[in-house]
């Protein structure tokens, strides 16, 4: 894990970043966006796009015990309301109703519209999206070089976002991202300051993309109703996922056994679903 870290460390600083204009342009888009957002409107009516994009003070519980457990680690995540654009492959692998999306503080109805509203942002205004986005992980980096601690990003905690599309993750060596998709064919594809998990579920119409997952060394992610720590799932051998995803993320190949959170999903929604693997 450490190694990892340390190389998307030792990089050339990004050019957005370097640029004495960077301060200048965050504040333009700052004047654009509040005009923009005077003719924004959805099917609630008048509506502003999110003045944060990023949680920089761990409020996800995963994250928080991520975080705890990494020490000179501070991480930023982006939480958008997952849908089909989103989460391409969420039809086929049948998750979205047990997503954690609805875990959690996600059953709030605040916390949910604030999620929407991201998600619809992304939708709306991609290219202003992503330029507050950039300007955000910017300052999230100045401050973690302050700190003296290492800068990490998840920003598909609910979503599968190809963001190495958007050039993020190149544009920002000095950040170390890491997500979990179902988007086989980003495998082995990110750059190296971008490391992903692949994740599981037994939807018949999703295992090609799981033989393809399986090909690589990249760990594969697999919800349980129990976790069967140590025994063998896959031919790979289960470790106990629910401490650390940086852990997670660089542990190669193995099984990450995520214990099944309580969601929206009711006991059909569950007997149903091959998205979550029966230990016993
Ligand atoms: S975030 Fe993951 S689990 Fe949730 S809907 Fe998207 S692909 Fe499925």
């Amino acid at each position: 894990m450490r190694r990892l870290i340390r190389q998307s460390f030792s990089k050339p600083s990004p050019p957005f970043k370097a640029s004495i204009w960077g301060p200048f342009f965050c504040l333009l888009l700052m004047v654009a966006k509040v005009l923009y957002n005077t003719i924004s409107t959805n099917e609630k009516g008048f509506y502003m796009y999110p003045k944060k994009l990023l949680d920089t003070y761990a409020g996800n519980l995963k994250i928080k015990k991520t975080q705890k457990l990494n020490g000179a680690v501070r991480i930023a995540s982006l939480s958008m309301y997952p849908d089909d654009i989103l989460c391409p492959w969420s039809k086929v692998a049948n998750c979205r109703k047990l997503c954690l999306k609805s875990a959690g503080l996600g059953r709030l109805e605040s916390v949910k519209d604030a999620r929407i509203a991201k998600k619809d942002y992304y939708h709306e205004a991609p290219e202003m999206f992503l330029d507050q986005l950039r300007c955000e992980l910017s300052n999230f980096i100045k401050v973690c070089k302050r700190n003296n601690v290492q800068p990490v990003a998840r920003l598909n905690v609910f979503s599968d976002v190809a963001w190495e599309r958007h050039q993020i993750p190149q544009e920002f060596s000095d950040l170390f991202m890491y997500d979990y998709t179902k988007t086989a064919h980003r495998l082995g594809k990110t750059p190296e300051n971008y490391a992903l998990m692949f994740s599981y579920s037994a939807e018949p119409e999703y295992q090609d993309s799981v033989r393809k997952a399986l090909t690589t060394n990249v760990p594969l992610a697999v919800v349980f109703d129990q976790v069967p720590v140590g025994s063998m799932f896959l031919d790979r051998e289960v470790i106990d996922g629910d401490q650390s995803d940086l852990l997670n993320v660089q542990a190669g190949p193995v099984v990450v056994g995520l214990k099944y959170k309580i969601t929206e999903a009711d006991q059909s929604d569950i007997d149903s679903s091959r998205f979550i693997v029966r230990a016993a």
